[in-house]
């Protein structure tokens, strides 16, 4: 008998796990009367497994370095050593920024950057790891209590490569040294034949499972994530997912789901063209928020819209769509907006709040990991967003 959209829909509320290739049908389907009844099922499924509370969390992104050896086809942040625009923060400007952040109440700092080899010359063993070692520990000897999320799983893994070291070691000292969880990011597609079209220089997917389970036997835990809407099909999509579901069902160590979809405005020409637009389709966007929902939940049991890559208004939608975060306030973002995104690089935990009531929820702060934060603690702790980095305090180039 041929599956219907809404015999998928009923197992999924009756509590079984729907299989890959039904949750591409979900994603396949373009009918708006379908694609309401996908969003209601995701909406009731979020009302079930988390209730009508929407987090977010008060961070700070600190990208320390956009030169990068890769060339990912979809990443307009990246620079060469030399180029104008490129960049690598010192570790006096890391800790300014750290220190901004926690004046404005931030718990988090979320650090990423580009790979760049190099950084072995600024430390005296020579080894790669080092490096990232002495980041570390700058920020945590200064602010022990601050979250820091940091390092994607390429980012270890290219780590582990140049310094000629298990991936498991590498881990260790991090998690050691301070890390207290990762990104889940460089996932992109989980699926090679779309992997290798789209960054055939990155970590390949058994490597990144591998990455991530091990950081979560390590325990350090990791968000999960989707970069959607360029040349995958709605199958591999699921297929993404279904990994990551795996993964989830192995280890438990994803504490979200995260989509990210493809901004293609100022990001190289030739993935830009075969996309052939230059933001997000905000409804594509909704639907796969609401099959991730309908397909991980309640194995992830958070799931988040991307602001910066959908603006307030769109990921406020998505909280219709099977959400329960609406992220964080960032303060300053360059990899989304390097490509030409338009939701913005800082939202005050004000507009967060605001947006989440809009939406008629009920708004909380909360840690990297899901913890309630006290609403004294919160209100107390917030600086004067008016004058937030992102309005100019703070100079990427200082
Ligand atoms: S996505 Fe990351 S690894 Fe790929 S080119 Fe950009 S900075 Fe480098």
């Amino acid at each position: 008998m041929p599956l219907n959209v809404d015999t998928l829909l009923e197992k999924a509320l009756d509590g079984y796990a729907l299989s890959v290739s039904e949750a591409g049908i979900l994603l396949e389907q373009k009918d708006p009367a379908m694609l309401e009844s996908i969003r209601h099922c995701a909406d009731r499924l979020r009302s079930q497994q988390v209730g009508e509370r929407v987090s977010y969390v008060i961070n700070r992104n600190i990208n320390f370095s956009n030169i990068c050896v890769q060339h990912c086809s979809f990443c307009a942040f990246r620079q060469d050593e030399g180029d104008r625009d490129a960049y690598w923060l010192d570790f006096g400007t890391i800790l300014e920024k750290t220190q901004e952040a926690v004046g404005y109440g931030a718990t988090e700092i979320c650090m990423q950057g580009g790979l760049n080899p190099k950084v072995r010359e600024k430390v005296s063993s020579g080894r790669v790891l080092d490096y990232y070692l002495a980041l570390v520990r700058a920020i945590k000897e200064q602010f022990p209590s601050i979250h820091l999320h940091a390092f994607s799983p390429q980012e270890s893994f290219f780590i582990a490569e140049e310094d000629n070291l298990p991936i498991a070691k590498v881990l260790q000292e991090l998690r050691d040294a301070g890390v207290n969880s990762m990104p889940g990011t460089a996932a992109e597609v989980l699926y090679e034949p779309v992997r290798r079209r789209l960054c055939p220089e990155k970590i390949n997917t058994e490597d990144w499972i591998h990455t991530v389970t091990t950081a979560h036997e390590l325990g350090i835990p990791t968000t999960s994530t989707l970069l959607s809407g360029h040349i995958e099909t709605p199958l591999e999509r699921a297929i993404h997912l279904g990994v990551l579901r795996s993964i989830q069902e192995r280890t438990g160590g994803f504490s979200e789901f995260v989509l990210l979809p493809y901004v293609a405005l100022n990001a190289p020409k030739m993935l830009r063209n075969k996309v052939g637009r230059d933001q997000p389709e905000l409804l594509d966007s909704l639907l796969t928020q609401a099959v991730a929902r309908i397909f991980l939940g309640p194995l992830i049991a958070n799931h988040q819209p991307s602001w910066v890559k959908l603006g307030l208004a769109g990921a406020a939608e998505a909280l219709y769509w099977g959400c329960n975060d609406i992220g964080g306030t960032l303060m300053e973002e360059h990899i989304t907006s390097s490509a030409g995104a338009q939701g913005g690089t800082c939202q005050s935990p004000e507009d967060l709040r605001k947006a989440i009531v809009e939406a008629e929820r009920i708004p909380y702060q909360r840690t990297t990991l899901y913890e309630e934060i006290g609403a004294h603690h919160a209100l107390s702790a917030l600086g004067d967003w008016e004058k937030a980095p992102a309005k100019g305090l703070i100079n990427l180039s200082s």
